[in-house]
């Protein structure tokens, strides 16, 4: 049986409904019953839902594991919508406020209707339409790339069924969608979207414990994975993308604890980005172009277009754009840097390096590379946390949008992976060994 068929005599029998016969209505019993005892069966059912297209990225799932990552925080317990419509406009990066205020009333709106957190919702909407109610990705329409074809089956007109364990019988649940007809015309409206992606995240939350020991999944923490997955995890980085921008959500709405910066060598040292922690994708060290050189620094997940902080109060030492062999780039405005041709850029692209002053002496500096924009200019002085850009892709020939980010002291370049542990986590793993031998690696180790 698929989901939406109901386990009672009325489901096979409208196979047959209106054809003449006594054999026929007995036949029609004899399937019930059948249908009745498939119901106890160990097996579900239905059979698995699943998201068109979406693939699992074997790298990726190796750098974390849920474990590795601490409790998530809490929701406030009271709303407060000027907040939140502030931290979802910022997250968003939206244009103008009437629409953040719509968008953010709406995700209230649904969430609350569901008993869902709106940060959850609203880190959703974030992550997979980038906020884009006409987006289309994934098999999936609108704000929260809903996939009709994951659901299809469930639905008998305007209702969706789906069943829970209940000890060792099946029990049948349905939502009523009376307000919308469920198909990508509606979807790709924002507010009939969030009426039903808050509704079938409440059903995934609902369903969980049984998709879990029903079906195969890899360790995940969270039901927002079989929102993106359907029935079988196969990956938890997706929840993990959509957690950290539910503590992006939280930070700028105020309710996430500050957190304890870092003490190295006198210094107090801050994450590079919001909601941290922030996964590594990349260690210092890792072969580029065929180990013809080691990578100087970390590569860190982010998205384009997110604010990229000092890591320490400094100085600007550098902002501007890497021109291979030349040494007055530093000279650059912000407006230069940001207008500047990028095919004409070295690998780190636009960046920005600010230096450090440890209480021991000598020096630490920290650069952030591959900037969309730079937001700080040479010569600047710059407090802990502000922000000097915005993460982006210039100077890459491959990858997706990260931010690279670089320590350098006196005596050579430091990890940071090392050095920022704990606003940083995740074990990368170097997936392109070279061609030919590396050259001596550039690490030193960090006092
Ligand atoms: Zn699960
Ligand atoms: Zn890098």
């Amino acid at each position: 049986m698929e989901a939406g068929e109901t386990l009672t005599a009325s489901g096979p029998c409208r196979i047959v409904r209106g054809m003449p016969g006594k054999w026929l209505r007995a036949l029609c019993i004899a399937l019930a019953l059948a249908c009745l005892a498939a119901g106890v069966d160990d097996k579900p059912p239905w059979r698995a839902r699943r998201r068109p297209d979406v693939t699992h990225n074997q790298h990726a799932a190796e750098r974390v594991k849920p474990e590795d990552w601490a409790p998530e925080p809490e929701s406030p317990p009271v709303l407060d919508m000027e907040l939140f419509t502030r931290a979802v406009a910022k997250l968003c990066v939206d244009p103008t406020p009437a629409r953040a205020r719509e968008r953010a009333e709406l995700i209230v709106k649904h969430a609350h209707a569901n008993k869902l957190d709106p940060f959850l919702l609203g880190a959703l909407v974030y992550r997979t339409s980038r906020c884009r109610s006409d987006k289309e990705e994934l098999g999936g329409f609108g704000l929260t790339l809903l996939p009709p074809a994951m659901y299809q089956t469930g639905f008998r007109g305007r209702s969706y069924a789906y069943f829970v364990r209940d000890g060792s019988a099946w029990s049948e649940r349905t939502i009523d969608f009376g307000r919308f007809a469920f198909g990508p015309g509606t979807l790709l409206r924002a507010d009939s979207n969030l009426y039903f992606a808050a509704a079938m995240l409440a059903m995934w939350r609902d369903q969980h414990a049984t998709v879990d020991s029903s079906f195969e999944q890899v360790p995940h923490r969270h039901f927002i994975s079989h929102f993106i997955w359907g029935d079988k995890v196969k990956s938890a980085r997706a929840e993990d993308r959509v957690l950290t921008d539910r503590r992006r959500l939280l930070e700028y709405y105020g309710s996430l604890p500050a957190r304890s910066p870092l003490l190295y060598r006198g210094l107090s040292l801050g994450a590079p980005l919001d909601g941290a922690p922030r996964v590594v994708s990349s260690g210092i060290g890792f072969a580029r172009e065929d180990g013809v050189r080691a990578h100087r620094g970390v590569d860190v997940e982010s998205e384009f277009g997110e604010p990229v902080r000092a890591i320490e109060a400094g100085l600007v030492t550098f902002s501007g754009v890497d021109l291979p062999g030349q040494r007055n780039h530093e000279q650059f405005s912000i407006g230069e840097t940001n207008s500047y041709d990028r095919k004409g850029m070295g690998h780190g692209g636009r960046y920005v390096c600010v230096q450090h002053t440890p209480s021991d002496g000598g020096f630490l500096r920290s650069c952030y590379m591959h900037l969309e924009t730079v937001a700080v200019p040479y010569g600047n002085k710059v407090k802990r946390g502000d922000l000097i850009g915005t993460v982006g892709r210039t100077g890459m020939l491959r990858s997706a949008p990260h931010l690279h980010i670089e320590l350098l002291g006196p005596d050579g370049l430091y990890d940071p992976a090392e050095i920022l542990r704990g606003h940083l986590i995740g074990t990368p793993i170097e997936f392109d060994p070279p061609k030919k031998r590396r050259h001596k690696r550039l690490v030193v180790a960090a006092p």
